[in-house]
């Protein structure tokens, strides 16, 4: 028996979880899913389900792209100078490691050159340092290894420091000192354009902006930054299923690895996750995506959409319209009317 609505097939329960799966084939987005069924097929509430198949997708997810990034959050101006440093390593074609060390107040900053990068050798050219400026209140770093290791922490601890250390892939976080060697950078391209073997005398503008140290400009950044990002407060959560995304091998390496990741952490941009085994890994929100199984768990189905009650009248030419005025009767099909025996002898009119 076939039921029609409009011009459309009631589709009985037993066939809808088919009927999605050949609508969603060759994985089209929502809207042309959504078109392939409106023209020929009906049952209530069939745009949600439409979404909610195409959203948990696994395929579609691993394709798609990941999150956009929190709004930023600058951190606090210190109130006097060497108050909050920022230090990174960064390594010269020459072999030589630059240790770089700069104030978040004042934009000072201090430059030891060393061959050997040890966690020894980098806390010797940090107490020297402190020797001369005083203890700072708290550091921020990558995660190096000379960073990460129990000998830098026994260092910081001994000396009351706080450790603050930027998620991996995320160099942005550490900016202060990323700048700072962009600067450094330059100044060493032209030394050694110029055959110069010091950078001292290298007479380049200062490219640090002092005056962004202002709070109000401050702001005016954060909003820009987060206008160019489109940052938006993440709605993922801790014991939420992420995807991960993975470094592209070629053009068709999909965004993300194929197995769902559980976050355990959160803060801010930064979030940890585990593969449910052993392995933790930090990673910054704009490397994840949030993950949608097939049975609806992880996010509920909030279409946007209104339910699509009342189909339209008329396929193809109008998908918005859905109001309930009667279709002329050309357009549906006409079913044969046949006369009840007893009124066989009667004469019948329109
Ligand atoms: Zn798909």
């Amino acid at each position: 028996m076939l039921v029609l609505r409009g011009s459309r097939i009631l589709v009985p329960k037993s066939l809808k979880e088919n009927v999605l799966k050949l609508a969603h084939e060759g994985h089209p987005g929502i809207v042309v899913m959504k078109r392939n069924l409106w023209t020929k097929l009906w049952w209530p509430g069939i745009d949600r389900e439409a979404e909610k198949f195409c959203r948990s997708c696994n395929s579609c997810q691993l394709v798609s792209s990941p999150e956009k990034s929190e709004p930023m959050k600058s951190t606090d101006i210190p109130s006097s100078p060497w108050e909050h440093i920022s230090a990174d390593l960064m390594c010269l074609p020459t072999g030589d490691n630059l240790f770089v060390v700069v104030d978040y107040y004042s934009r000072y900053f201090e430059v030891d050159v060393m061959r050997s990068t040890t966690t020894d050798r980098i806390v010797r050219s940090l107490r020297k340092m402190v020797l001369t400026h005083g203890l700072p209140v708290s550091r921020t770093t990558d995660n190096g290894p000379q960073f990460r290791s129990s000998d830098f922490k026994d260092y910081l601890e001994s000396e009351v420091i706080m450790h603050r250390k930027t998620t991996p892939l995320w160099p942005q976080a550490n900016g202060e000192v990323e700048r700072q060697n962009r600067t450094l950078l330059k100044r060493m391209r032209i030394a050694f354009a110029e055959k110069r073997n010091s950078i001292s005398d290298t007479s380049v503008e200062e490219d640090v902006e002092i005056t962004d140290r202002d709070g109000q400009n401050k702001g005016k950044g954060k909003l820009y930054a987060d206008a160019r990002r489109q940052a938006k407060e993440s709605d993922i959560g801790i014991g939420d299923k992420v995807l991960v995304k993975q470094d592209k091998q070629d053009k068709l390496t999909p965004n993300f690895y194929d197995e769902p990741y559980k976050v355990i952490e959160k803060s801010g941009n930064a979030i940890t996750v585990t593969d449910g085994r052993n392995a933790k890994y930090k990673r910054t929100i704009t490397h994840v995506k949030q993950y949608n199984d097939a049975d609806g768990k992880n996010k509920d189905c909030t279409s946007e959409i209104p339910e699509d009650c009342v189909p339209p009248q008329s396929d193809d030419t109008n998908l918005e319209d859905s109001n309930d005025t009667p279709v002329p009767s050309t357009s549906r099909p006409k079913r044969e009317a046949r006369l009840p025996a007893r009124f066989k002898d009667s004469v019948m009119s329109d």
